[in-house]
């Protein structure tokens, strides 16, 4: 199809084109701030707020008050609901349902593969509409659910423990790419909420769910991220219960998609999860640590991993840039932090590198000087072909947590899941391309360089 210059989205709606005179004026969608149309001229709505989905349907045409009433009608049945169809709304009128879904589609990453681990834990690898694969894995427990996600394809940082690191960034997900895969976990698990529970609602939207509940055979190997004074809380005995952005890429790296998203996910009217059972991982991108706390507020999680800087500038570069002072002021500032929610410490257990009594009784100093309402994580290391790096042994690491518990710190070690499917922290990586040692060492020197 011919594209003119009238068609383009970066114009507004009613710019006059001199000597141009357009004979028929369909309002289009895409001239909404912010929002691009698919190639077939329709918008995605996955990943759009209900302000922006009312302006969508203003310009296509509604006037102001039907626009907002719609606006917050199909909100409802995309983001609480689940539903994958227009057809699905059965509060909206019959005729009006073709209407929408000639203008617009309701989007999900495409599953490439799913895989189940022995342990339970599941793995997807899923591409998005430009063709760009990444992945999100869901690690069940006795007493809760974790949804592990994505903020970025790859990752800028290099952080020389992880296999995402040896990835370049494709790009930033879209904040539909990020919330779209915690709906596409509710579809999978079958836990949108159904007619039962609100009879007014309709129902019988979902497909029984192929995949079978968990038994809860998983003791003891808890993500442990989140607060722990909710004790037994099994959120109506739903699978997907928490939340943690720790899949791939740095997500203050892609602030404004990440919060996007989770606000989406945080709405009482949306997936209605709560903050508190949603935790944030930052390598340690300084600045934008207290306005995750302001404008996102959910638990923080900071992947220290080591306790002095030439250590922590070999590990986790970007603390060449923000060091360690800083990030541990950043962490006593961040807004919501308390006993009840402590800042999680994630700290991966490298044999030799960061795990000697030493280490722990520095953390611990750290920990007391800033005086941090916090937990740590230690995290074995999970290996992949060509780590430069050995786990610490069991023997070292109980040693370790034993000084860090000793003076009243939890520290708990996470159990690794999913291993044998690649699922563990740090093991995701999509791309097939194998890269030889030079060329790893080459891209670390790019990414140093673009820290500055
Ligand atoms: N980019 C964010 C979130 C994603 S990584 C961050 O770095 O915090 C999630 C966690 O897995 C981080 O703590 C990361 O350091 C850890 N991790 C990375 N590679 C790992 C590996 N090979 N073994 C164990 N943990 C790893
Ligand atoms: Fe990126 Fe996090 Fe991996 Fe570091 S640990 S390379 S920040 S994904």
């Amino acid at each position: 199809m011919q594209h003119s210059t009238h068609d383009s989205p970066s114009l507004p709606a009613n710019m006059p084109i001199a000597g141009h005179i357009d004979p028929v004026p369909v309002p289009r969608p895409g001239l909404v701030d912010g929002v691009t149309p698919r190639e077939d001229g329709r918008v995605d709505l996955i990943g759009l707020p209900k302000k922006q989905i009312a302006a969508l349907f203003e310009t296509a045409g509604l006037d102001v008050k039907a626009a907002k009433l719609r606006a917050k009608q199909v909100y409802h049945w995309l983001y609480h609901r689940g539903v994958t169809d227009f057809e699905g709304m059965t509060d909206i009128a019959k005729t009006m349902r073709p209407w929408l879904a000639e203008r617009f589609v309701i989007g999900r990453p495409e599953i490439v593969e799913a895989q189940v681990s022995t342990d339970g834990t599941r793995k997807w690898l899923l591409r998005t509409a430009d063709n760009h694969d990444f992945e999100m894995v869901f690690i069940p427990d006795a007493d809760r659910g974790t949804l592990c996600v994505s903020s970025q394809v790859g990752c800028t940082l290099n952080c020389r423990f992880c296999h995402t690191g040896t990835m370049r960034l494709v790009r930033n997900l879209t904040p539909g790419e990020i919330v779209g895969q915690v709906m596409l976990a509710r579809d999978s698990l079958n836990e949108w909420p159904n007619a039962a529970q609100n009879p007014r609602d309709g129902g019988g939207l979902h497909q029984p769910s192929v995949l079978q509940p968990e038994a809860p055979a998983f003791a003891g190997a808890h993500l442990d991220d989140e607060d722990d004074d909710e004790g037994a809380y099994t959120a109506d005995g739903r699978l997907l219960t928490n939340i943690v952005m720790m899949g791939m890429g740095e997500p203050l790296y892609n602030f404004d998609n990440v919060r996007d998203a989770l606000k989406l996910v945080m709405d009482g009217d949306g997936l209605a999860l709560s903050k508190r059972r949603i935790t944030l991982s930052t390598s340690g991108v300084v600045p934008m640590m207290a306005r995750a706390g302001e404008e996102i507020g959910v638990n923080l999680a900071v992947s220290l991993h080591a306790v002095t800087k030439p250590v922590r500038d070999e590990i986790v570069p970007i603390n060449r840039k923000y060091g360690i002072e800083e990030l541990l002021q950043a962490c006593a500032d961040y807004p919501g932090a308390s006993n009840a929610r402590r800042i999680t410490f994630e700290y991966v257990m490298l044999k030799d590198k960061n795990d000697s009594d030493d280490d722990a009784r520095e953390l611990v100093r750290l920990i007391k000087q800033y005086k941090l309402p916090a937990k740590v994580n230690l995290i074995p290391f999970n290996p992949w072909e060509g780590a430069p790096y050995e786990c610490s042994t069991p023997e070292r690491i109980k040693a370790f947590a034993k000084i860090v518990f000793a003076a009243g710190i939890s520290a708990p070690v996470r159990t690794p899941r999913g291993r044998d499917i690649d699922a563990a922290c740090g093991q995701l990586k999509t791309a097939a391309e194998k890269k030889s040692r030079a060329e790893l060492d080459r891209l670390a020197e790019e990414k140093m360089a673009a820290l500055g």
